[in-house]
Formats: structure tokens, sequence, C-alpha cells
């Protein structure tokens, strides 16, 4: 099943996007993303990346990182801990609105 990576950032889209390419490239062991690319081999589409949401306040867009990886927990291949700050007050409201794709950027990998 493709897997998708969801993370904010304040940067230039195509810039975080490399980054992430070339964390993947040399197997810098920083993210989920690079993690899940040197266990699985599986590669991402870095070509194909959607902007979810905008938001310029940092501790916003962690929590609507937060959101959206809670939201999409059955194919999200973050860390479990990505989401782990999150109110159970949120995550109740969410099972119960089962809230559609409001996301900042994902990247779906193409297993
Ligand atoms: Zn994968």
């Amino acid at each position: 099943m493709p897997g998708k990576y969801i993370g904010q950032t304040q940067q230039w889209l195509k810039s975080r996007v490399s980054q992430h390419r070339s964390d993947c490239n040399i197997g810098k062991n920083s993210c989920a993303l690079v993690q899940h690319h040197k266990k699985t081999g599986h590669n991402f589409d870095f070509e194909n990346v959607d902007i979810l949401d905008h938001e310029n306040r940092y501790a916003s867009r962690l929590f609507l990182e937060m959101l959206h990886i809670k939201v999409e927990e059955k194919t999200a291949i973050n860390f479990k801990t990505d989401a782990g700050q999150l109110s159970n007050i949120y995550v109740n409201i969410l099972d119960r609105l089962k809230l559609a794709y409001i996301f900042m950027l994902t990247s779906r990998d193409t297993s």
C-alpha cells in the first residue's frame, strides 16, 4: 500500500522536498521519510507533492501537522510520536467528524 509522509515546513516547498530527496540519497537518518526509505527501499514520488494547508504561525503549523498525521494514520508513514502531543479531545472530535483532507504536505511513495 502506498504510504505518504506529512510534514510542516516554513521553507519554500521545493527546498524542503529536495532536502528530503537528498537525505534519502545519502541515507541521512533524519526523519520518518528517510527511515522508511532505508528500511523498505521504497522511493517517494517527490514530483507529486501536495500543499494541504497554509499557516504562517509555527505553533499552529505543528498543531495542523499533528491533526493531519492523526487523520491519515492508516497510510501515513510518519512516526506515531509525530502526533503524540495531540490532545485526546481533538482525537475524539476528529473521529466524529471524519475530517477530510486539509493537510499541509504529503508525498506518496511509489511502492
Ligand atoms: Zn512505503
